[in-house]
């Protein structure tokens, strides 16, 4: 299946911008981790500024290893910073922890996008390893009706990654606004958050497109059977 060209053919656009989006990232994530922010107030201090100043209480705020490995965790309440985020007075830290606290906000409010990636979560689990599993037998048995119920599968995994850009973008959004209004980074000093934030945002569309596109191959493959 790999060596179809077909395959080969349709997934390039969708692997170039996936390397696009994750070098852009990697890059925009390294120029503006060298630039302090004038109020010098570390990702922590960002994260626990914006949680006390919106009302939010209960959210533990944690290191974690890693590079870009930052995120909120809802079952455990936890927003969880790599350390070069945690400690970090940068402009792509003050931007990383309110991206994180987006999320902790969406939470609170119960965003409804949330809510819907997260009940996603387990069909996602499953299609992820059983869409092409079924697929591949359904057309090594011949079994089409097989098939596409792998095929079914897969469009859930389409979905979650459908459904994760408004969360993102929502995140983002808020982050921006926050970091903002409450005088975290100042003048110029949000273009650099924006900036961190797009860059992080075009992965998740490279993510949905690359899914996208596995799975008009799978329904391409079936349907020639037809
Ligand atoms: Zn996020």
């Amino acid at each position: 299946m790999f060596f179809d060209p077909i395959y080969l053919l349709l997934m390039i656009p969708g692997m170039a911008l996936m390397f696009l989006a994750q070098s852009k990232v990697k890059g925009t994530y390294r120029r503006y981790s060298q630039v302090q922010s004038t109020m010098g107030m570390t990702g922590a201090q960002v994260a626990q500024t914006i949680l006390m100043k919106k009302g939010v209480s209960g959210i533990r705020i944690e290191p974690i290893a890693g590079e870009l490995t930052d995120h909120y965790d809802p079952s455990a309440k936890a927003v969880r910073l790599s350390e070069g985020i945690y400690n970090s007075t940068s402009l792509a830290a003050a931007a990383v922890a309110a991206h994180e606290c987006g999320h902790v906000l969406q939470d609170v409010e119960g965003y409804k996008f949330m809510n819907l990636r997260a009940a996603l979560v387990p069909a996602v689990n499953l299609g992820s390893r059983l869409g092409p599993l079924l697929i591949m037998a359904g057309l090594i048995f011949n079994l089409l009706n097989l098939a596409w119920v792998g095929i079914f599968f897969f469009a859930a995994v389409l979905l979650f990654h459908v459904v994760t850009l408004p969360v993102e973008f929502d995140a983002s959004g808020r982050a921006l606004r926050l970091i903002d209004d409450l005088g975290i980074l100042q003048g110029e000093e949000n273009k650099g958050a924006k900036a961190v934030l797009s860059a992080a945002a075009l992965t998740y569309v490279a993510t949905a497109f690359y899914a996208f596109l596995n799975l008009l191959y799978y329904i391409m493959l079936v349907n020639r059977r037809q």
